[in-house]
This record gives C-alpha cells, sequence and structure tokens, in this order.
C-alpha cells in the first residue's frame, strides 16, 4: 500500500523486531511488479517452515518497501508467490517495529463499513476510493512461526485487507465501483483499464 495516507491506525500488538533500517535505499533488493504484470495474479502458496529463508525475505521485502516509501507490501507485488507480507505505518519512527504476517486469514469483521481512498505500490500514483469493513481480526504466524492474533481498526485494518488481496491475486482497483474515477485515474498514470478485474 502507498503511503500517503493519514495516520488513523491503531495497531494492536506489533510482532517481534526484525532488524532492517526504514531509510531508504538506492537499490532495493527486489522491483515491485506493477498493474498489467501476471505475477500479480498468482495466488499465494501458503509457507510451511518460518525459517531463516523466510525471514530473509522479509528483510528483504522491508527494505524494498522502505525503499519505495510505502507503508505495505505483499509477497507477489516482488513476483514471490508465498504468503508473506509485511506492513508498517510508522515510517518515521525508526524505533517502532514492523509487522510481518505468514499464512494471514481473516478470522471475523466488524465495525462498519467504510470508504477510504488506498493506493498501492503496484499502481503508483493512483489513488481511488475503496469500500471495506472498519473492523478485522485476523491470524497469522509471526517472522518466528508463533500463532499471532490481532484485532486492527482504522488505517491498519485497511492495509492488511488490502495487502490480503494480493496474496489471492486481488488489486484494490479490482474493488472500485466508480468507474469514471477509475478510468481516469488509471490513464493518468498510463496503466490499462482491461488489466482491472473487477471483483462481481
Ligand atoms: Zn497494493
Amino acid at each position: 500500500m502507498a503511503s500517503s495516507f493519514a495516520k488513523l491506525a491503531r495497531s494492536a500488538e506489533l510482532s517481534g523486531r526484525l532488524q532492517v533500517s526504514k531509510d531508504p535505499v538506492d537499490n532495493p533488493p527486489y522491483d515491485i511488479h506493477q498493474l498489467g504484470d501476471a505475477v500479480l495474479r498468482t495466488p499465494a502458496r501458503r509457507i510451511g517452515k518460518v525459517d531463516e529463508a523466510v525471514r530473509s525475505l522479509a528483510r528483504d521485502m522491508l527494505v524494498s518497501m522502505y525503499a519505495a516509501r510505502g507503508i505495505g507490501l505483499a509477497a507477489p507485488q516482488i513476483g514471490v508467490h508465498q504468503q508473506l507480507l509485511v506492513i508498517d505505518l510508522e515510517l518515521e519512527d525508526a524505533a517502532s517495529p514492523p509487522l510481518v504476517l505468514i499464512n494471514p486469514e481473516i478470522t471475523g469483521v466488524g465495525g462498519t463499513i467504510c470508504t477510504y481512498e488506498e493506493g498501492c505500490l503496484s499502481i503508483p500514483g493512483v489513488y481511488l476510493d475503496v469500500v471495506r469493513p472498519s473492523v478485522v481480526e485476523v491470524s497469522f504466524r509471526d517472522e518466528m512461526g508463533r500463532p499471532k492474533r490481532l484485532k486492527a481498526d482504522g488505517l491498519m485494518a485497511r492495509c492488511i485487507q488490502h495487502e490480503m488481496d494480493h496474496l489471492n491475486g486481488v488489486l484494490f482497483v479490482d474493488r472500485v465501483t466508480d468507474d469514471a474515477k477509475l478510468r481516469e485515474g488509471l490513464s493518468e498514470k498510463g496503466f490499462d483499464r482491461a488489466d482491472v478485474r473487477p471483483i462481481a
């Protein structure tokens, strides 16, 4: 998810620290695939053992996300089809640990159905309204393989749902209901409406 959001979030529980600098680097380990690239449409597989290779991938994803000034990144965006995503809503706070979610599952939704403007590192420069539940409960494993549960609202809830969509090959533009704004937003940034797969 892209970073130009107000910081609405109240994140609940953050998982253990991954030692990665939040300073943007010039040569991140991964390029981020963009709308139109087929890898974004391939569903991700569950991760079996959470080992050092998974943690290394998470670190590389964080470095790539920080380089792009994003607040969320899912493994399919770097062409890796594993159920792994990283989130950090506190880009300016070096001491605040990022959140790593492995094999995340939504276990409940609540609050209200709300409209919020989303962006995506795979569709840079495009920001459009998307409707989603305001509260989600998610179960996942952290970077140490420990089972965790998290109840989130605000920006964190929004970001978790956006990133989990990536694991299913779904992009936020698929959920945009205002087709006129969708066409305008995409064409302004050189993206093709034909690459959107509207959610029925
Ligand atoms: Zn995204």
